[in-house]
């Protein structure tokens, strides 16, 4: 059942859900599966899956960095993940959800509300909201997790980190390759690969990766670009 797995699950990774965290993931998992009737926010089906690959999955890249009190944007959240299951297991984060689908960003404003999470939901592209300066630089952290390969996902998600802020990317552990053809990519972005951390997803025996990103100096104005020019290879 849900709640034990996610509780469980949580524990096995050292990390302790405030109370109420168990009930909450419930909750959202219910609404979760419901909105995918009316339009698709995830190829995971079952509470069991929900619970290990979105929830667990997600809350575990809070072992590799401390979030309390911390303001951070997750970009491309699509059904909130994973910043909704992050903030539901430290709730002292200052969460924003940005997702370019304007239906999923209603979904998540009506979700957080019913569920009392304190959260801005943010409809727009990444690479244009971080040109404005209510956006800009102005965040502790970044989290993304299935959006685009990590040299993209970079220029999309280190332009809204303060420099002495960090970018989480949560990655499959097969992405050696991804992440090589990133670093210089992220050194011209005003960052630096300062950790790459691997998990196992209890329950589940599902390797994963996060890679840690700080920023070092600003983004330069530059970036990012338009979305075409930041997906052409060898860019
Ligand atoms: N992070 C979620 C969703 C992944 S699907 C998860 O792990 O389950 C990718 C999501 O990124 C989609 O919801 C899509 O609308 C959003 N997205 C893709 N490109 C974007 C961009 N440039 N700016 C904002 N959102 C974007």
């Amino acid at each position: 059942m849900l709640e034990e797995i996610v509780a469980g699950g949580a524990s096995a990774l050292g990390i302790s859900l405030p109370q109420g965290a168990p009930a909450l993931y419930r909750r959202y998992y219910e609404r979760l599966t419901e909105a995918n009737r009316r339009f698709n926010l995830t190829a995971i089906e079952g509470e069991d899956e929900a619970a290990r690959l979105h929830f667990l999955d997600s809350a575990a890249a809070l072992k590799f960095a401390g979030l309390a009190g911390k303001s951070v944007i997750d970009v491309g959240t699509g059904g909130g993940l994973p910043g909704l299951a992050m903030k539901i297991a430290e709730p002292a984060m200052e969460l924003t959800l940005l997702d370019a689908t304007e239906k999923k960003v209603a979904f998540l404003a009506s979700l957080t509300e019913e569920l009392g999470i304190p959260c801005r939901c943010v409809a727009g592209r990444a690479e244009e909201l971080s040109r404005q300066p209510e956006h800009r630089e102005r965040y502790d952290a970044a989290v993304a997790r299935a959006v685009a390969e990590l040299r993209v996902l970079s220029e999309l998600c280190l332009p809204f980190v303060r420099v002495g802020g960090k970018f989480l990317a949560l990655k499959a552990a097969a992405s050696d390759g991804e992440i090589d053809a990133a670093r210089s990519a992220i050194a011209a972005l005003g960052g630096n690969i300062s950790g790459i951390y691997e998990y196992t997803i209890p329950g589940a025996g599902i390797l994963r990766r996060v890679v840690v990103v700080e920023k070092t100096a600003p983004t330069p104005e530059k970036y990012p670009r338009r979305w075409s020019a930041m997906v052409k290879r060898g860019a």
